[in-house]
C-alpha cells in the first residue's frame, strides 16, 4: 500500500477521528507512520517497588485496589488518588486537581504508570501526576505491554494507546518496498535498514534495542527515518535553488563611476568593515542576471538600514523602483524621515504607504508608483495589498523579516518582474538551523558594530527596587539623555492592557516625574498620533517615552540611553534583546533595567540571567532556541521553519547537515537532474514543505 493512502481508509478511523488527526497534520498513512513517538517505555520489565527510590523515574504496572477523590485543606484543591498493587507491593499515585481522573481510572483496572517517585507527606513513596495508560485485558500483552512500547502525544480525542494500535495497523499495510528518496549508497555507507523496516522499528523496536539510544532517537532505524525527511527537505531546497538560478531578471543593474558617486553622496558616515562587505555582495548580486535572494543578518544596532539604502540608490540610479517593507507603522515613519533626509537632497522621491494613510494621499502614492514617478516607497504590509502596482519594481527590501509571513514576502516579490530581494533580520541563528530556515538564500552577516559603541549595562531587579530605577532614569535625563519605560501587552489591541499602561503613565507623569516631559505610545493610537510622539521623542522634546512593545523593532533614537522593561518576566528572550537594542545606539554609555514581579519561574529567571550576562545576539538566539525550540522561535510554517514529523531541528541538527551533504552529492552525480522521480519529488515537496523556507 502506498503511504499516500488516507487514514480514513483505516479500520477504526471514522470521520471524527479523521478530523482530529487532520487537525494534528496527519492525513495519510505516511504522515502517521513518519510521526515519531515522544518517548519509549520499557514495559518488558516493569520496575520492582523494592528498588524504587525517591527521585527515580519509573514505569510500573499493577491493578487499582482502591481510588477516589479527596478535598485538601487548601481551599477547593481536589486530589484523585489510587492505590496500585504491583507484583511486589503497592504504591499510591495521585493526580492533583484532575477530578476527571475518577472517570478514567476505576477500581480493578490494570494500569501502567510512568512518572517520578516522590516522598509523600505521611512517609512512603508516591507517584505524582504520572502518565497513565489503562491496559485492558482483551488485547493485553503484545502491543501495549510486555515489550518496549512507543508513547505518543495525545492527538485530539485519540489517546496514546489508541494511536499505538492505529500506528501498528497502519504499519502492517506498509509495503516492504515502499518508495524512498534517500539513496541506497547512504544506507549502506551508514549501515541503516531500508525505509519500511526502519519505520516499523521506529515505533515497535527490536527487543534488543537500547532504551537510552531509543530515547535519544539515534537507533539506526530512527536515523534512517529522520534522514529520509531531512534529505527530502534539502533536496527540494536545492532543486528550488537551481530553478531560481535559471531565472533571468529583465535587466541586471549596471554599476559604473556615476552610480558609485551617487551612492557615496548619500553616505552619512564611514561604513564598518562588515557593512562594506555586505554592500559588496549585495551589489554583486544585483549586477548578476539572476534575481538576488539574499538575507542580511546583523545584530540589533549593527547598521543594516544604510546597507539597504545604498542598494536602493544603486537600483534607482538604474531607473528601477524600490520597495522597503517594515513590520510597524512607527518604524515606517522613522524610516521615512531618515530616507527623506538622506535621499531627497540627492533628488530621489520617497513615498510612504501605510494602513492609516488618508484616502487622497494613498491614491496619490499608488498613482506615483504605477507611473514610476515615485522611485522609493517605504511601508507596512499595506504594500502587499492588491491595488498596489509598480511601474518597474527592481528591488524589494524586507526589514525585520521574522515579523512577516512567508506569503507577504512572496506577494511583495510578485509585484515586480523577478526583482532582487533583500531580507534583513536581527535574529542571528546557528548555522545548522540557517541551512533549514534560510536553506536557499545567500547570507551576508554584519559581525561588527559602528564605532564608539559601549556595552549596555543590564541588571534585573524586583519591583520593590522601583524607586531606585526611577532615580536612575532621572539622572539620565539630568545628563541630557532620554529614556524608555516599556510595558508588556499581551495583545496590542487589548483595551484592558492599554488602560493599565495608561494608568501607569499617568502615575509616572503626576507623581514620579511631574517636572519631566513624558508621553505614552501604544498601538491603539492613530498613525498621526504615533508619528507626532515619535518625532518629538527623536527631536529630544520628550524625556521619557512610556511605551508598549510597539518600539520593539527598529526604533533608532541614539540619545536615548536608558530602557526600563516592566514585567520583564513576561517577555521572551529575543524580544527582550530587541527591546534592549533601543539603547546603546550612540556614543554615551547606556543601561537596561529589567523589572520583574515575584515569584519568578525558573525559566523566567534563566531568561533574565541570560540577558544580564550577555549582549551577544548570537548567544541569546541559541539560548532562546534551547529554551523554546525552533517551532516557537520561528513560528512553524508562518515564518519559515518547516513542519517536521520525525526530525527535530534542535535534537537532530547534525543529521540535517548530513542530509544537505548527501543531497548535494546526489545532485552532483546526476547533473541532468529532473528525471521522473525528482519531478514527483518536487510536487510532493511543494505540498509538504511548500510554504517553508524563505524565498
Ligand atoms: P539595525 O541594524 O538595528 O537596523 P540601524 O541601521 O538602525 O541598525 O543603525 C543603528 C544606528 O547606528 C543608527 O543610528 C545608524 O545611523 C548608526 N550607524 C549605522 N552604521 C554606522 C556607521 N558605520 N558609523 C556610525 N554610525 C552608524
Ligand atoms: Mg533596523
Amino acid at each position: 500500500m502506498s503511504l499516500d493512502r488516507e487514514l480514513r481508509a483505516l479500520r477504526g478511523v471514522g470521520p471524527r477521528r479523521a478530523a482530529d488527526l487532520q487537525k494534528a497534520g496527519l492525513t495519510t498513512v505516511g504522515d502517521l507512520v513518519a510521526r515519531f513517538p515522544t518517548r519509549y517505555e520499557d514495559r518488558a520489565r516493569f520496575r520492582d517497588l523494592a528498588t524504587l527510590r525517591a527521585g527515580d523515574e519509573a514505569t510500573i504496572d499493577g491493578s487499582v485496589v482502591s481510588c477516589g477523590i479527596h478535598l485538601t485543606r487548601r481551599r477547593g484543591f481536589r486530589i484523585f488518588d489510587a492505590l496500585v498493587r504491583t507484583r511486589d507491593g503497592s504504591i499510591r499515585a495521585v493526580w492533583l486537581n484532575q477530578p476527571f481522573m475518577a472517570d478514567v481510572i476505576r477500581r480493578g483496572a490494570r494500569v501502567v504508570l510512568h512518572g517520578r517517585a516522590e516522598v509523600h507527606e505521611r512517609g512512603g513513596l508516591q507517584l505524582t501526576n504520572p502518565q497513565y495508560e489503562i491496559v485492558a485485558d482483551e488485547d493485553g500483552t503484545s502491543l501495549h505491554t510486555g515489550r518496549t512500547v512507543p508513547v505518543y502525544e495525545k492527538t485530539g480525542t485519540l489517546t496514546a494507546r489508541m494511536q499505538r494500535t492505529l500506528v501498528h495497523d497502519a504499519l502492517a499495510l506498509v509495503a516492504s518496498d515502499v518508495p524512498a528518496l534517500l539513496p541506497a549508497w547512504v544506507e549502506s555507507e551508514l549501515g541503516l535498514p531500508p525505509f519500511a523496516r526502519a519505520l516499523r522499528e521506529s515505533h515497535f523496536p527490536d527487543p534488543a534495542a537500547d532504551l537510552d539510544t531509543l530515547n535519544r532517537f539515534r537507533t539506526p532505524a530512527q536515523v534512517r527515518v529522520i534522514l529520509e525527511e531531512f534529505f527530502h527537505f534539502q533536496l527540494g531546497l536545492l532543486l528550488r535553488r537551481r530553478a531560481a538560478d535559471a531565472e533571468r531578471k529583465p535587466r541586471p543593474v549596471v554599476v559604473d563611476d556615476r552610480v558609485r558617486a551617487a551612492a557615496r553622496a548619500v553616505l552619512p558616515f564611514r561604513l564598518t568593515a562588515g557593512q562594506r562587505a555586505a554592500v559588496k555582495s549585495i551589489v554583486a548580486d544585483m549586477t548578476r542576471p539572476q534575481p538576488m535572494h539574499r538575507l542580511l543578518q546583523g545584530d540589533v544596532g549593527s547598521g543594516k538600514t544604510i546597507v539597504a539604502v545604498l542598494a536602493a540608490v544603486v537600483a534607482m540610479e538604474n531607473r528601477l523602483q524600490v520597495a522597503f517593507m517594515v513590520p510597524t507603522e512607527v518604524l515606517a515613519d522613522q524610516h521615512l524621515l531618515l530616507l527623506r533626509r538622506l535621499l531627497e537632497p540627492a533628488g530621489y522621491r520617497v513615498g510612504l504607504l501605510s494602513g492609516s494613510l488618508p484616502a487622497a494621499e494613498r491614491r496619490e502614492i499608488l498613482d506615483g508608483l504605477r507611473t514610476g514617478r515615485i522611485r522609493f516607497v517605504v511601508g507596512t504590509q499595506a504594500l502587499v495589498q492588491a491595488d498596489v502596482e509598480f511601474a518597474d519594481l527592481g528591488l524589494a527590501v524586507i526589514d525585520e523579516q521574522h515579523r512577516f509571513g512567508v506569503i507577504q514576502r512572496a506577494v511583495l516579490r510578485e509585484k515586480g518582474w523577478r526583482p532582487d530581494v533583500l531580507v534583513m533580520t536581527a535574529t542571528p541563528i546557528p548555522r545548522t538551523l540557517a541551512l533549514t530556515v534560510y536553506g536557499d538564500l545567500d547570507v551576508s552577516v554584519i559581525g561588527d558594530r559602528p564605532p564608539g559603541r559601549q556595552r549596555v549595562t543590564t541588571r534585573s531587579v524586583p519591583e520593590s527596587a522601583r524607586d531606585d530605577v526611577y532615580r536612575h532614569i532621572r539622572s539620565q535625563v539630568d545628563g541630557g539623555h532620554q529614556a524608555y519605560i516599556v510595558y508588556p501587552l499581551v495583545e496590542e489591541s487589548c483595551k484592558v492592557d492599554v488602560r493599565a499602561a495608561s494608568r501607569m503613565a499617568d502615575h509616572l507623569a503626576q507623581e514620579v516625574f511631574p517636572d519631566l516631559r513624558l508621553a505614552l505610545l501604544h498601538g491603539r493610537l492613530t498613525g498621526e498620533q504615533k508619528d507626532r510622539i515619535m518625532q518629538a521623542f527623536a527631536a529630544g522634546l520628550i524625556d521619557v517615552l512610556v511605551s508598549t512593545s510597539v518600539i520593539e523593532v527598529g526604533i533608532d533614537v541614539p540619545n536615548a540611553t536608558a530602557i526600563v522593561i516592566e514585567h520583564a518576566e513576561r517577555f521572551g528572550l529575543a524580544q527582550l534583546h530587541q527591546l534592549r537594542g533601543r539603547v546603546g545606539r550612540g556614543p554615551a554609555p547606556s543601561s537596561c533595567v529589567l523589572v520583574y514581579q515575584e515569584p519568578l519561574t525558573e525559566a523566567a529567571r534563566a531568561r533574565l540571567d541570560a540577558l544580564v550576562h550577555t549582549e551577544d545576539g548570537f548567544v541569546i538566539a541559541e539560548r532562546d532556541l534551547e529554551q523554546r525550540g525552533p517551532g516557537d522561535v520561528f513560528g512553524t510554517r508562518q515564518s519559515g521553519a518547516p513542519a517536521l514529523r520525525s526530525g527535530d531541528l534542535k535534537r537532530d541538527h547534525d543529521l540535517m547537515e548530513d542530509a544537505r551533504r548527501y543531497a548535494l552529492a546526489e545532485l552532483d552525480c546526476r547533473a541532468g537532474g529532473d528525471d521522473d522521480r525528482w519531478g514527483q519529488m518536487r510536487a510532493a515537496w511543494a505540498s509538504r514543505f511548500g510554504l517553508s523556507a524563505i524565498g
